[in-house]
């Protein structure tokens, strides 16, 4: 038995045999030359071969556009498009000609060659494209070669898919019902894959780097996609305890579902807002199905990692608009670009080398520093509003100033639409995010010029308990029940009400379930979360009283340990929930 860590990407317990999906190594291409009266008949071959290719891919693509995001399915529509292109038919029919080989080592060779000058080139968008190349070209070698590909569509078993890498078209055509869970060596949260696996509800451990060497076919495996573990050929007792666990979650899951178009509300009638955080605006579709009231925190910054996409507004403007319109008029936050810290940009000038990263040129302090930058990003939000609900929550905000300037620069971005009679909402609320203790310390002074608080607990934790969010040697540190972070949360909370302004949490402790009748009784208005686990915060919401969070809440500010409260929070959560 032996288990390995990696990114948790789709929540759920499953566990079954292991089908190990590797790229199936082409046999050896063989050279070999034609005579002239072979040509035609060469050429015959290689077109055949190109028009089964692009029918295969256009039942893909049809299928993806049924089923995927416009983004996801415009990667197979670029592949129709270059297989469609009459110069690159053009020089895989001249190359034959000219060489006088046969189509395989032709389609091979040029293939190589472009994709050698691609991956030359400085520009990334270029660089990509290498990997679209070896795509169509894969497909007409394997049309050619007569090769039968191992294909997730023709699975007639129940299985885990264990592999490196998977395209987004193999997850689109993979059988689904006998894919029982993901797990991979590469790959994140954000990751194409770990989309599907969320929109497909499927269990998905990703990022493990080791795990197509470690699993052989047939192995048995339990995937627990809520912790990020996969535990290789368990011994019975564990696997029935796995099993038991998976049954429990399933069914949670299905009452929770159920619940979906019910209100957070508590049993003594306390509305609170759920909402979902997401990275990119691919996410925003499905939030809807886990009963999303709107979303918390957009973490906008993850449209500036990938190389060559930057700054661009109306790139921004186009990705804003498409989280709108899915979200239908429902509350949408853009967090501005927290970028710096852990978040290191290709195009911008943050490098790894600051001395204390996390202490250094990030989020607000990157923007205020690059008003050009910042006011683009301003820009495409405004002019967004039009068509949504929309609210601005500016990041790691340490003092009153910062927020100042900010809206300075808010103001000067909405004069720059007017100029240019780009319309937009004159309502939008602007929010600031609590998660470094000064500001915590002063958001009764904050709070005069914010239309809400959003507490991110992830920094607030990191940043109060000296504890780098990212070291596991010190993770142990990291405790949301240490009486200094509850207070720095029940102080926000507190200055909000005071000035009549709702206070949110959109770290990752608003989604842990554990904590919510905590935070209820602390007071909390919204809490903004993974999707997946908005369900079953619900049920949590859904079975208590506010009074009695309330008294829970006051009994854990009298704490003096994190120990001693998270003690008590437990006992609380056992003594109401005896199956949780
Ligand atoms: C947080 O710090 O809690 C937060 C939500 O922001 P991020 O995780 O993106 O830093
Ligand atoms: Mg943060």
């Amino acid at each position: 038995m032996k288990t390995l860590s990696g990114v948790p990407v789709s929540s759920g317990i499953v566990s079954g045999k292991a089908f190990l999906h590797v790229e199936s190594e082409f046999p050896e291409i063989v050279r070999y030359s034609l005579s002239e009266n072979q040509i035609e008949a060469e050429l015959k071959r290689l077109d055949r071969a190109i028009a089964e290719s692009l029918e295969d891919l256009r039942a893909v693509h049809e299928r993806a556009l049924r089923e995927m995001s416009k983004d996801l399915s415009d990667i197979f529509a670029a592949h129709i498009m270059m297989l469609e292109d009459p110069d690159f038919i053009d020089q895989l029919r001249t190359g034959i000609q000219e060489t006088l080989q046969n189509a395989e080592c032709v389609v091979s060779d040029i293939a190589r060659g472009m994709m050698q000058k691609m991956m030359a080139s400085p520009d990334p968008l270029f660089r990509e494209r290498a990997v679209d190349i070896n795509d169509i070209s894969r497909r007409i070698l394997t049309v050619l070669l007569g090769i039968k590909q191992i294909s997730l569509a023709e699975l007639d078993r129940d299985v885990i898919v264990v592999a490196h890498d998977l395209l987004p078209s193999e997850v689109l055509t993979m059988n689904k019902t006998h894919v029982k869970g993901f797990v991979m060596d590469g790959g994140g949260r954000t990751s194409h894959t770990a989309i599907l696996a969320r929109a497909f509800n499927i269990p998905a451990v990703l990022g493990l780097s080791i795990a197509t060497k470690e699993i052989k076919n047939d192995d048995m495996l339990v995937v627990d996609g809520s912790a990020g573990q996969v535990t290789i050929n368990p011994d019975q007792q564990e696997l029935n305890a796995y099993k038991k666990a998976g049954t429990q979650y399933r069914k949670k899951q299905d009452e929770f579902l159920a619940i979906r178009d019910l209100p957070a509300e508590t049993t003594d009638g306390c509305r609170v807002a759920l909402k979902a955080n997401i990275e990119i605006p691919e996410e925003a579709e499905q939030v809807l199905r886990y009963g999303a009231e709107g979303i918390g925190l957009y973490r906008s910054e993850f449209l500036f990692l990938t190389p060559g996409q930057a700054a661009e507004e109306e790139m921004q403007y186009q990705a804003y608009c498409q989280v709108l319109k899915a979200l239908g008029g429902l509350p949408v936050t853009i967090r501005t670009m927290d970028i710096g810290g852990d978040k290191i940009l290709p195009d911008f000038q943050v490098t790894s080398d600051e001395r204390n990263p996390l202490l250094g040129w990030r989020a607000i302090r990157f923007s205020l520093a690059l008003p050009e930058l910042f006011k683009t990003q301003l820009r495409a939000i405004l002019r967004s509003s039009v068509h949504g609900n929309v609210r601005i929550m500016f990041p790691l905000i340490s003092g009153i100033e910062e927020l100042e300037q900010a809206r300075v620069l808010l103001d000067e971005a909405r004069a720059e639409c007017r100029a240019k009679a780009q319309p937009f909402a004159d309502n939008i609320e602007v929010g600031v995010m609590i998660e470094v203790p000064s500001a915590a310390m002063t958001a009764d002074i904050l709070a005069k010029s914010s239309d809400f608080f959003s507490i991110g607990t992830n920094d607030l934790i990191q940043y109060s308990l000296a504890v780098d969010r990212g070291n596991e040697r010190v993770n142990y540190l990291a405790q949301p029940c240490h009486p200094a972070v509850l207070r720095f949360i029940k102080t926000t909370i507190d200055a909000a009400h005071q000035k009549g302004i709702k206070a949110a949490m959109c770290g990752e402790l608003a989604g842990d379930s554990s904590m919510t009748a905590l935070l209820l009784g602390l007071g909390l208005d919204e809490f903004s979360m993974t999707a997946q686990s908005i369900p079953q915060v619900k049920g949590i919401v859904r079975a208590v009283s506010m009074k009695d969070c309330q008294k829970l809440a006051e009994e854990v500010m009298k704490g003096t340990s994190w120990k001693q409260n998270a003690a008590l929070v437990s006992a609380w959560m056992a003594k109401n929930f005896p199956a949780e």
